[in-house]
């Protein structure tokens, strides 16, 4: 991953993107010729995916290039309408390096619901990514969508867009395409455990602020707090688990879970 405000070369960005790109496609998170990514190469330009073409098959000389107030500086192609929403976000929040739009299925289908994914059921979501809000419905291309989503950019690391998928952020674009993997994981974990399982254990208040600490000695500021305390699913009765893991064995499988996924992005 990047350091902090340091930047991918247009080289290693357009690279990226068709990698990144292969990906939401492999995983199903886009069809067809859904989905747009983005990445910084300067304070106020990036890289981003041409509109009409599926992520699955992108080749670089395909990449646009824009300034942050929208305008194209180099490319062939036109940009997805939807890069508006990705400007919007790198205006609300200089912090960000890179934004990933997709509809990935179970998490798009919270949004259909109108449901956002806040429960605090898994220590890794709630660390990694947090709390995740839902923007409310706005018509695809229009203004209305970077409106929508301007209120989260600043505190959050993703966001549902009701009826429509998802939009994630990061200091680098592997780790904005990393939230938008724990997003649709924490959805289908949320879904198996509402709907097949039918049981749900929360964690408590206690257990989700020593989640927060150990977010924040890992120098993550942002997420918000999952909302605790207000009882476990409507499907089951309230009801702690047998056993409260410590504060050691919360951090022992956090740091091995940060663990794995680092190797992930070294040993491909
Ligand atoms: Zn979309």
């Amino acid at each position: 991953m990047l350091d902090k405000q340091k930047y991918y070369s247009d080289f290693e960005a357009k690279k990226l993107i068709c990698e990144i790109g292969r990906r939401i496609y492999a995983k199903n998170f886009v069809a067809a010729n859904d989905g747009n990514i983005s990445v910084k190469v300067g304070p106020s330009t990036i890289w981003t995916t041409p509109t009409g073409v599926s992520k699955g098959f992108m080749t670089p000389d395909m990449m646009v290039k824009m300034d942050l107030s929208g305008k194209v500086l180099s490319g062939k192609m036109k940009p997805s309408s939807e890069v508006k929403m990705h400007l919007r976000v790198y205006n609300e929040n200089p912090e960000v390096n890179a934004v990933v739009h997709a509809h990935p299925p179970v998490a798009t289908s919270f949004a259909i619901a109108g449901i956002a994914l806040d429960k605090p059921v898994s220590s890794e979501a709630v660390v990694l990514l947090g709390r995740v809000p839902l923007a409310p419905y706005a018509l695809p291309g229009t203004q209305e969508v970077p409106d929508s989503v301007a209120p989260f950019c600043k505190d959050y690391n993703a966001v549902l867009l009701a009826n429509h998928g998802a939009l994630t952020w990061g200091t680098d674009l592997i780790q904005a395409y990393y939230r938008m993997e724990s997003l649709e994981h924490y959805a289908l974990m949320l879904m198996y455990s509402n709907n097949i399982i039918n049981k749900v254990n929360e964690l408590n208040c206690d257990q989700v602020s020593d989640l927060i600490i150990i977010r924040e000695s890992m120098g993550i500021k942002t997420g918000g707090v999952p909302p605790c305390g207000l009882g476990d699913s409507e499907i089951s009765p309230a009801k702690q688990p047998d056993h409260t893991p410590s504060k050691d064995e919360i951090i022992e499988s956090v740091v091995r879970k940060v663990t794995q996924e680092v190797l992930k992005n070294y040993v491909k």
